[in-house]
């Protein structure tokens, strides 16, 4: 079976949610999945969700940490890249079904991957991997590449009135 790219972009909530629906689908399809979060460090609740269905499931936090602050900016790139090796074993490997790669467009649109890089795994990962993207900004030649592009977008989100990331919501 054909694995497709999805890339699930935009300012609006849900990109990453919309990415673990989708885990949770294909791992109760028996498919094998991989989730790599870039510029993250804890585990959501979902994450631990997922964990406990006790199929076939790997995990793998990419983040150095504190990224939106901007400070250390060596240290997240090194980071991210460090991360990318794991990715591009997680493609190539063939023990997965699905590879999800969280907050992989802002990896690459801080400019922390290299694209051609990115798009040269993409473009040579085994042909039943489907892959999924997610992250706000997605660069057009991510989005050239890819057979779905959602963007969700903002309409109105609580941030703006000082709303930060809640437990159980965002987290
Ligand atoms: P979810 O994980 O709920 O599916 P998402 O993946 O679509 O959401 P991200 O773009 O990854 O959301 O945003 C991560 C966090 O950034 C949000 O939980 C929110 O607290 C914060 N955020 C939301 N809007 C903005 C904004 N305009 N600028 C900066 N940060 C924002
Ligand atoms: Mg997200």
């Amino acid at each position: 079976m054909k694995g497709y790219l999805q890339v699930y972009t935009g300012d609006g909530k849900g990109k990453t949610t919309a990415a673990m629906g989708t885990a949770l689908r294909a791992l109760m399809a028996g498919w094998r999945v991989y989730i790599g979060q870039f510029l993250k460090n804890g585990t959501s609740g979902e994450i631990l969700a997922l964990q406990q269905l006790g199929k076939t499931l790997t995990v793998e936090p990419y983040g150095h940490g504190g990224e939106l602050t901007g400070r250390e900016k060596e240290a997240y790139c090194q980071a991210a890249r460090d991360g990318f090796q794991k990715a591009k074993e997680a493609l190539l490997c063939g023990k997965y079904d699905l590879v999800i790669l969280d907050e992989c467009n802002v990896a690459l649109a801080l400019g922390y991957l290299d694209v051609a890089e990115v798009l040269d795994l993409l473009r040579m990962r085994p042909e039943g991997v489907e892959c999924i993207l997610t992250g706000r900004g997605a660069i057009p030649e991510v989005v050239e590449m890819a057979d779905l592009v959602t963007e969700m977008k903002e309409i109105k989100h609580y941030f703006a009135q000082g709303v930060m990331a809640r437990k159980g919501i965002e987290e």
